[in-house]
């Protein structure tokens, strides 16, 4: 959709008259070349998936004007992202630091400040700059996506797997550094990163890791992606959700290829999840689960076939249960309330002793179903699902995206110990919030072994701002009564960044205020990403910016 804008445009920089913003941009094009900064002016594109807008949030849960750049920069080195830090630090410009921008259902490209300067790294820095077959590892730059990197590898013709989110058009970078997830046994995408480059908010530019020290005659650190910690305090999780640095460079660890065999389990009735993740959770403690398996809602197999909702269900309320299971009923899946895909991986001789464990102990569960990939017609999603935790990367996913007409996605995503007591509160608070607030509710359990993800994706049409204000009703409330319950979301929107980091509030706000005090010493104009991950600078602070 694109919808005529208001007022004069661009939109500025919080405290930065028009004069003084057309002199910085002026000044930022003569240093980077004309072609290389582009003005926010023009009607907003919401795109999709492959074409994805730098201005905004394609899947704008405000306003689509409301969270937008002022303008978009594109570097060609890590010396022009030094000036463009540098531009900012003179012009007091806030600037956001983008690797490709889809991130869905988290912000998009979307700046938290509206009027930022985007600096947009991938268009430009998208070379995998290194794959060691020895060390199992890569070297990326921002702009390489999952596809790229799994295009490059194969050309190596080594044999390493990537591992890839549910679908693969993100940056490796962008999508480590906000902690996303995978599902190989390298599914822990930030645990697996080795070393990083950033530059500073000073400008200045920094390795970590046994990058730290140089290599010899000048050359990069030969352990540089073999070894994490390296010395002294380890400082690379202050880079990941958070604005203290920009990251220019990163070390990722590649999985040496190896046999895999999918499954999928079925299990009849919708109070079966509490003895599923009571099953699950040895297993996966044990590794016989040998990746990040899901548990999903059956509702999803509906959805996943691309269809659109009208075409099971005419109500405009959330669509009950049992027009779900009798759909069900007639698919491949069968009459069921859950659906488990897994993975096992190695030799065939373990994946098959892997796989009777598995069984046995989920056939404990009354008129569960055991399939296989051959057991299933060839357009089911176990085969994306399949490729997904060998290393494949995939688009499937975004099926679920016809649900509703315009569609969009909003994902709350808390964190639960794996065991069943835990998920039944989450999953309650979950179900009565989005039926309350009218959404169907899609929820899926990623399993990591003694946590798991619970990712419950409202969807939303963006046409319709009443139904855009119910869903930021329904994030907030599940936000709040989870974490009065000790549950907190590992990633989310820009929007809701504010109120999840102050229900880490442990000690008086004590995590808060130490990140205040590193933002305001490592960036005392407050010009990185203010407001990312609820950390705000000095500037910004106490001035109405947080909601
Ligand atoms: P995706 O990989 O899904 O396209 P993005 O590139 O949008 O994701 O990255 C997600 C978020 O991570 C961004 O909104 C930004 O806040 C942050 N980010 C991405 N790349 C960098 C980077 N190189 N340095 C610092 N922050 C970054």
């Amino acid at each position: 959709a694109s919808v005529p804008r208001e007022g004069e445009l661009p939109v500025l920089p919080p405290g930065i008259d028009r004069p003084t913003f057309n002199t910085a941009i002026a000044e930022l094009k003569e240093t980077l070349g004309e072609e290389h900064v582009e003005l926010n002016d023009k009607p907003l594109v919401d795109g999709w998936y492959m074409e994805h807008p730098n201005t905004h949030d394609t899947f704008h849960v405000l306003e689509q004007s409301k969270l937008v750049s002022s303008a978009q920069v594109y570097p060609g080195s890590v010396e022009d992202i030094q000036t463009i830090v540098r531009w900012a630090n003179k012009y007091l410009i806030p600037i956001y630091p983008i690797s490709i921008g889809r991130n869905m259902g988290y912000g998009g490209a979307a700046p938290r400040v509206p009027g930022s300067v985007t600096i947009d790294l991938g268009r430009r820095m998208n070379k995998v700059l290194k794959i060691d077959g020895n060390s199992a590892s890569c070297i990326v730059e921002p702009g390489v996506t999952y596809f790229a990197l799994y295009e490059e590898v194969q050309k190596t013709g080594l044999p390493l797997w990537i591992d890839t989110p549910d679908v693969g058009g993100g940056s490796v970078l962008g999508n480590c550094i906000d902690r996303g997830v995978g599902y190989t046994p390298y599914g822990d995408h930030w645990a697996n990163h080795c070393g990083l480059e950033v530059v500073l908010p000073s400008g200045e530019i920094m390795r970590t890791g046994m990058g730290a020290l140089p290599g010899k005659n000048g050359a990069d650190n030969p352990s540089w992606q073999a070894f994490q910690h390296a010395y002294g305090p380890s400082v690379d999780g202050i880079f990941s959700q958070s604005n203290f640095g920009i990251v220019t460079k990163m070390g990722m660890w590649l999985m040496p290829a190896t046999g895999h065999q999918s499954y999928m389990i079925t299990f009849p009735e919708e109070d079966d999840f509490e003895q599923i993740i009571e099953i699950i959770r040895p297993l996966a403690l044990n590794r016989v689960l040998g990746n990040i398996p899901q548990l999903r809602s059956v509702i999803q197999e509906l959805a996943i076939t691309g269809r659109p909702k009208s075409d099971f269900y005419d109500g405009k309320d959330p669509i009950p249960m049992e027009v779900i299971k009798a759909h069900a009923k007639n698919m491949p899946c069968g009459e069921c309330a859950w659906v488990f895909y897994g993975t096992v991986y190695g030799p065939e001789e373990t994946r098959n002793s892997q796989l009777d464990i598995i069984r046995q102990e989920f056939s404990k569960v009354r008129g569960s179903k055991f399939f296989l990939p051959e057991d299933m017609p060839e357009d089911h999603y176990i085969h994306p699902r399949a490729r997904i935790c060998s290393g494949v990367p995939e688009l499937r996913e975004l099926d679920w995206l016809n649900w509703k007409p315009n569609c969009a996605h909003l994902a709350f995503s808390p964190i639960t110990p794996t065991r069943g007591q835990d998920a039944r509160i989450v999953h309650e608070i979950v179900t009565r919030l989005h039926k309350k607030w009218g959404f169907d509710s899609l929820p899926t359990w990623c399993v990591s072994g003694r946590e798991m993800h619970y990712i419950a994706e409202i969807l939303i049409d963006r046409s319709d701002p009443d139904e855009k204000r119910r869903a930021i009703c329904c994030m907030r409330e599940m936000i709040t009564e989870a974490a009065a319950e000790g549950y907190g979301e590992y990633r989310t929107h820009l929007i809701f960044q504010d109120q999840i980091s102050r229900t880490y509030g442990w000690g008086n706000q004590a995590l808060m205020r130490f990140n205040e005090t590193l933002k305001d010493a490592l960036d005392p104009n407050g010009i990185l990403a203010p407001g990312r991950a609820g950390i705000w600078p000095k500037s910004y602070r106490d001035k109405g910016w947080e909601i």
